[in-house]
């Protein structure tokens, strides 16, 4: 059909609060920095109770920052990455290359050594900062992985590393430098033309991708992290953080609460008593959840042995959260509500989201300051009024700058007048709330986590058993979707749901298993130019589940 934009029906969100800075990110966060006091508490661990003060890690990130420089590391040229789980040095290397106007790249640290591969070849590194326990896997890869120069361990454990001339301790490559925090100067330049960031994402289709966020991006975050209109009533400092920080998710909620001076206390995995029992400890007001937390708060069967009455609600995104959930958690907890928000890495964080005096059950929010949304028909290109559904589009100085090195991936992104298409499809009530209902891209999200069908299809396709394949997610009530494959045997071979699961999980990290399945058929439903049809893959589950 003939596509023809039009911004008719374009919902703006209110002007933002304080005008939008224009310049690197760089030196408010050295002002940040040294406003606050000398004792005041940036991270503890909590499993180890360690601390990271404010003070220490500003002054490792100034000494880090320096000292690439003194290397050479340093402006847009360079691209660093960065692959650990949650741990307090996380920061220090992320810090140190805002300050150089560097970019940098966080990658999932349970990624197997195929999906680094893969990760790493987007942004092709020249330095990786990585935990010990990462470590053996990027060893693994170092002839595949020629562009990297060094890897810079964050923590040595046990004392059981020997530095060489491509990987090295922190504290080795730092070798006692002490900079002056009060002398030190961050790079400076213009907000919206510096990357800062590249964060994995396969988008509406493909592969992952590599999502360019500029210093503007995170200005825009870091205004609304200021904005009292947004602000939770939080009658203490503390966060708890049990996201992954490779995600824009857990990485922007931390950064912007290091911009509020609150003390994080951070969880490198998820263990149930541990996480009531901080709730309980540190008092905590406000919890920043994916949607399978919601649910593990409507299923323990150990929340009367912990005292949450310090609970005021729940921050919900990255993935939908269903109405069911909400009512038993509200219920259960004798809560308000489950403050949802919408977004997406290509946006950096939320673009929608609930003033902090407003609840509205379902809905993702309004649209946030300074953010353009319109809903599009994705066959007519025309912006849709109130309660119509359609792909929801975003226009906002947190856009991505675009895919990095993937100019095809980008145009595919954004129709001709700039609108990024964000492959969700959703509408806006008279009140102008949002509501996603259905997904049009390619997308599967395992516990929120990204897994993209393309990426387990071109696994999938390299049996020698295996002629065609289709990937969907199977809709579960504890992750959210779980991947399930559509398989077309080679003529006459034999090939077991078994041995195929068992053939991807030699690939993938835990989120991408087929732990959905496997589902045999004659041939896989396609278009005439070959595009599986996976809204057909999808109809063949519902059909499958009915009758069971
Ligand atoms: P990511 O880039 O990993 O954050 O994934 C973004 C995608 O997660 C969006 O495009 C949506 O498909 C989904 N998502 C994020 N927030 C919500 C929400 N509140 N409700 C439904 N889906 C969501």
């Amino acid at each position: 059909k003939l596509v023809k934009e039009d911004d008719i029906h374009v919902i703006h969100g209110s002007k933002s609060h304080e005008p939008l800075s224009k310049e690197a990110i760089g030196k408010e966060i050295c002002k940040t920095f040294q406003s606050m006091q000398q004792d005041a508490v940036a991270m503890i661990d909590v499993f180890t109770k360690e601390k990271l003060l404010y003070s220490e890690l500003f002054q490792k990130s100034v000494n880090l920052a320096v000292k690439l420089r003194q290397h050479g590391y340093c402006g847009q040229n360079t691209i660093l990455a960065i692959c650990s789980e949650n741990c307090l040095e996380f920061f220090t290397p992320v810090y140190a290359s805002l300050f150089n106007g560097s970019i940098m790249a966080p990658i999932n640290h349970l990624y197997t050594p195929h999906e680094l591969e893969h990760a790493l070849n987007i942004s092709k590194p020249k330095l990786v900062f990585c935990s010990a326990s990462v470590l053996p896997k990027l060893l693994q890869l170092k002839k595949q992985l020629n562009f990297v120069e060094k890897f810079i361990v964050l923590v040595i454990v046990n004392n059981t590393f020997a530095n060489t001339e491509d990987v090295q301790s922190m504290d080795d490559f730092l070798q006692n430098t002490n900079i002056s925090v009060s002398t030190f100067k961050p790079f400076e330049g213009v907000a919206d033309n510096m990357a800062a960031l590249i964060l994995c994402s396969s988008g509406t289709t493909g592969l992952p991708k590599g999502v360019v966020l500029s210093h503007q991006c995170l200005n825009v975050i870091f205004n609304y992290s200021r904005d009292p209109r947004y602000k939770a009533d939080s009658d203490t400092h503390t966060s708890l953080c049990v996201l992954p920080l490779f995600h824009a998710y857990g990485l922007m909620t931390c950064l912007t609460g290091f911009s509020m001076s609150r003390t994080i206390i951070l969880f490198k995995n998820f263990d149930e008593d541990i996480f009531l029992k901080s709730i309980q400890d540190y008092k905590i007001n406000w919890l920043g959840v994916a949607p399978p937390l919601v649910v593990f708060f409507a299923k323990t069967q150990k929340l009367n042995q912990y005292d949450l009455s310090s609970l005021k609600g729940f921050y919900c995104g990255a993935a939908p959260l269903s109405k069911t959930t909400e009512e038993q958690v509200k219920k259960r907890l004798n809560i308000s509500g489950i403050r949802q928000a919408y977004g997406m890495t290509e946006t950096t964080l939320g673009v929608t989201g609930l003033d902090s005096d407003d609840m509205r059950s379902g809905s993702c929010g309004k649209v946030l300051s300074s953010i353009a949304i319109k809903i599009r028909d994705p066959e007519t290109g025309r912006s849709l009024q109130a309660n119509n559904v359609g792909e929801i589009c975003v226009k906002a100085p947190c856009v991505m700058m675009g895919y990095y090195q993937n100019e095809q991936a980008t145009k595919d992104t954004f129709t001709p007048d700039g609108w990024l298409k964000t492959g969700d499809l959703g509408y806006y009530d008279e009140e102008g709330y949002f509501y996603i209902v259905d997904r049009l891209k390619e997308l599967i999200k395992y516990k929120g986590y990204q897994v993209a069908p393309a990426e387990l299809e071109s696994i999938l396709i390299n049996h020698p058993k295996i002629d065609d394949t289709g990937v969907v997610g199977l809709p579960d009530e504890l992750v959210g979707e779980k991947p399930l494959a559509f398989v077309v045997k080679k003529a006459g071979a034999d090939i077991t749901e078994a041995e195929i699961k068992q053939f991807v999980a030699g690939f993938v990290s835990p989120q991408k298993r087929l732990t959905g399945g496997v589902i045999f058929l004659d041939s896989i439903p396609k278009n005439p130019s070959g595009k599986i049809l996976r809204k057909e893959l999808r109809k063949i589950i519902k059909n499958t589940l009915a009758s069971k």
